[in-house]
């Protein structure tokens, strides 16, 4: 079989390969995508798309539970799994044939393959056994979730792969994880009706997140009957006909009918043929790279969560992006990975840039801290127990907002728009002369006038 030549190969055709594939096309290089499994990646197939429709599906329950306060009688809802889980297929084919789309406009050619490499300029598609030649490659091939040490019963225990194709919603679930994907399935699983026990070996979820969020969020989630169980592990899972006994660290067992862990995500580089053409890990495990996305290997690139820099789908993009510029556009685009807003789509919600009260207290010589915790007013007619929390980490030297925390309604929406604030440098000053939007929640963050906290360089060490 005779070796085809193209100027690009792209392995992945998830959120960074698809974006670098389309815009090196849209400059005139010839590109070639390979992609073992569904075209979209992680993103579009079983991650933020199909989890936040998922999301959408679980908070019906409190509005149907909290209309009785705004003087509604709503009948006994009822909720039907397989009606969600059909819609979101369709939903996500529907994306799939947008990428599909997209690739096809730009001259992107697609292989349904794995592809490995075979030396710095080539790659071997295994569902051929076809050779390619490229004088670029872009390794773009996501991570994959990782299941921890072996224990008795991991075969039966899902992921977040499984989840979204589980063929009846589960009454008990055990996830285990501490993170924002175990703490998402666990708050979409008990707002879907289920009984769910989150078990976190460490002290606190949501480990990296300012402590006050973190613990702002447990409170939260234990008041909304999730059981979370930190400090333990899942030492082994038996299966007892239809349901799962899961035995934990301290010999407790819990009996539900699926077991879910969600304990981290591993760069997916296994079996790759890294080794083979001398491209060098980095010692966090992703693929080592320089700040235009470069391995150790001058024709090779890599992008989005295989490189475990910052894994998120717009990070995987913008990634994506700059190293189509910088190679193929004459543009040479170093990203800048500081500031990056995220949310956590739990219930209630978490948004989140820049410092936390610790890393600002280990950073900054000089540290206030404005905090608030208030009942939002939607709560007020609904009964409901739960509370909003909001926190800025201010340099106490320049003024700058150095931290944006939020735990409330619609807290990602609200990060987005702060997150240019934090970006564009906004000090406290700034916040404090922006006019409050009243009534809302968000009035908060430009009316906390008092500082909960404040420390000095000698305070913090
Ligand atoms: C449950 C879940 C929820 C998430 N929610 C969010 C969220 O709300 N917001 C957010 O920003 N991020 C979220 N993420 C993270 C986000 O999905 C990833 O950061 C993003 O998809 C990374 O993009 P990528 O291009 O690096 O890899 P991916 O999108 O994973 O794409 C990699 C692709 O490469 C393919 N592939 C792998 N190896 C090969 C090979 N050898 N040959 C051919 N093809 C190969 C894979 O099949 C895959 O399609 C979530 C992730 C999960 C799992």
């Amino acid at each position: 079989m005779a070796d085809r030549d193209v100027d690009l190969f792209v392995i992945g055709a998830g959120s960074g390969g698809v974006r670098a594939a389309r815009v090196a096309g849209g400059y005139g290089a010839r590109v070639m995508i390979a992609e073992e499994y569904r075209v979209g990646g992680t993103c579009v197939i079983r991650g933020c798309v199909p989890k936040k429709l998922m999301v959408y599906a679980s908070r019906f329950s409190d509005e149907f539970e909290d209309a009785e306060g705004f003087g509604w009688t709503v009948p006994q809802p009822t909720f039907h799994w397989p009606s969600l889980t059909a819609n979101l297929e369709r939903e996500v084919s529907r994306l799939e044939a947008a990428y599909l789309n997209t690739l096809e406009r730009n001259n992107v050619a697609l292989v349904r393959s794995r592809a490995v490499l075979e030396g710095p300029n080539a790659v071997r598609l295994q569902a051929t056994g076809e050779r390619v030649n490229a004088q670029t490659i872009l390794i773009a091939t996501g991570a994959w979730p990782h299941y921890g040490p072996k224990i008795p019963g991991l075969e039966h225990v899902i992921s977040s792969n499984e989840v979204f194709h589980l063929k009846e919603l589960p009454k008990r679930i055990v996830i285990q994880g501490g993170g924002y994907i175990a703490v998402e399935f666990a708050c979409i699983f008990a707002g879907l009706g289920a009984e769910v026990t989150l078990v976190y070996r460490g002290e606190n979820i949501l480990r990296g997140f300012d402590d006050d969020v973190r613990e702002h969020l447990r409170n939260e989630m234990r008041n909304r009957g999730i059981t979370v169980t930190c400090g333990h592990t899942i030492a082994a899972v038996e299966k007892a006909g239809d349901e799962f006994v899961t035995k934990l660290s301290d010999d407790s067992t819990i009996v539900s009918d699926k077991v879910m862990f969600a304990i981290g995500r591993r760069p997916n580089i296994m079996g790759l043929g890294l080794d083979s053409v001398g491209c060098k890990i980095a010692e966090h495990g992703g693929i080592g790279v320089d700040e235009y996305s470069r391995t150790s290997v001058p024709s090779i690139y890599a992008v989005g969560d295989v490189t475990h820099r910052i894994n998120l789908t717009p990070v995987a993009i913008r990634e994506g992006h700059a190293f189509a510029d910088t190679v193929y556009g004459g543009k040479p685009t170093v990203v800048d990975h500081s500031h990056v807003p995220t949310a956590v789509f739990s219930e209630p919600e978490v948004g989140v840039v820049g410092l936390t009260e610790s890393e600002a207290r280990e950073r900054l010589a000089r540290v206030d801290i404005y905090k608030t915790s208030f009942r939002p007013m939607k709560a007020t007619l609904s009964g409901r127990d739960t509370r909003c929390f909001m926190k800025l980490v201010v340099d106490g030297i320049t003024g700058r907002v150095a931290g944006c925390h939020i735990v409330g309604p619609d807290a990602g929406e609200l990060i987005q728009v702060l997150g240019i604030a934090v970006k564009m440098g906004a000090t406290k000053a700034d916040f404090d002369a922006t006019m409050a939007v009243h009534p809302t929640a968000a009035e908060e963050l430009v009316t906390m006038r008092e500082k909960a906290v404040s420390y000095g360089r000698a305070a913090a060490e």
